[in-house]
């Protein structure tokens, strides 16, 4: 097979036209190291006739803050503020949220993603919003929303795979619940088949294990795998990986240190009023104490935050 497949690539490269022929032989082809090795991926706007920009995979960590849900006005007037004057560029906060449990706050819908595209511009970060549907791909174009996030419970929804793959934006794709490091490398797989524009960021959140302390298991083995296998950024979601506030800075830390490419970490003016993912929301005061210790480590390691 080997000799086979020595002699059949000597063969193509021997073709005109042909520079390099490279033989990657993990089922996703497009995810996997060989093919983008040393890319990056940008995600750019212009916002008020401003480029923000961020760069996941390049030198700098990127931190992406925010509530879980967007719930009013003035709580993401107040969050976004702060945010912004911690000097960070890409926040998040969810209009529709998948609940395990019917008859919970689902998200305030469209009117969620209107008071997020006022942040946007009225504070001119890039903004990152979960999406669970293929029909509201239209809602999410309207409201300029700069990245998709495709959340654990729809990393295997194949329909909604293709769809934000054919939308054309950057996507965070979370990994589910129970899903191998293969699996989830070939949903991302199914993204990039169809983006002309390669740009899947991967994000580690947790997984099930019979521990049940913390909401999840968060896997950091999944950093330097995820390098070793594919080209594509990882980023850490400490919050939903350990579901508690008061463990949020640790592992923040250490995924840095461990080499993670960004964060993505929920914060809100009130936790304890939040409507949802209270328990592990961050006071905005503990961010900026957070963000400080990052700033250090980010040093130490070569890198900075975006
Ligand atoms: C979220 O980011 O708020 C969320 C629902 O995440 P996950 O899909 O990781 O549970
Ligand atoms: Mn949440």
């Amino acid at each position: 097979m080997v000799d086979y497949d020595e002699d059949f690539m000597s063969h193509l490269i021997a073709l005109d036209g042909v520079e390099d022929v490279k033989l990657i032989s993990a089922p996703y082809k497009l995810a996997a190291r060989e093919y983008g090795n040393g890319s990056s991926i940008d995600v750019e706007a212009k916002i008020n006739n401003k480029i923000v920009k961020v760069r996941f995979g390049g030198q700098e960590v990127v931190i992406i803050v925010g509530p879980c849900s967007i719930e009013s006005y003035e709580q993401m007037d107040i969050t976004v503020r702060c945010l912004k004057a911690l000097g960070l560029k890409i926040i998040r906060g969810s209009a529709f949220k998948p609940r395990t449990a019917p008859r919970c706050f689902e998200g305030l819908g469209e009117k969620g993603l209107e008071i997020l595209a006022t942040m946007r511009s009225k504070y001119e970060v890039l903004t990152v919003n979960e999406i669970m549907d293929t029909s509201d791909a239209k809602l999410f174009n309207d409201y300029q929303v700069d990245v998709l996030q495709v959340g654990t419970r729809n990393m295997q929804n194949f329909r909604l795979l293709d769809m934000v793959g054919e939308m054309g934006k950057p996507v965070i794709l979370k990994r589910g619940l129970c899903s191998t490091y293969k699996e989830w490398l070939l949903a991302a797989e199914r993204i990039l088949d169809r983006q002309k524009k390669k740009r899947v960021i991967l994000c580690e959140r947790g997984i099930r294990t019979f521990e049940t302390y913390t909401r999840n298991t968060l896997d950091l083995n999944a950093v330097p795998v995820i390098k070793d296998l594919s080209w594509l950024p990882i980023i850490i979601d400490p919050s939903h990986g350990t579901g508690k506030a008061e463990y949020v800075p640790a592992v923040s830390k250490g995924a840095l240190a461990a080499g993670a490419d960004g964060l993505i970490i929920e914060a809100h003016p009130n936790p304890q009023e939040a409507l949802t993912d209270g328990d592990q929301s961050l006071f905005l005061t503990a961010l900026e104490t957070l963000l400080g210790d990052l700033r250090k480590i980010a040093k130490a390691i070569g890198r900075k935050i975006a």
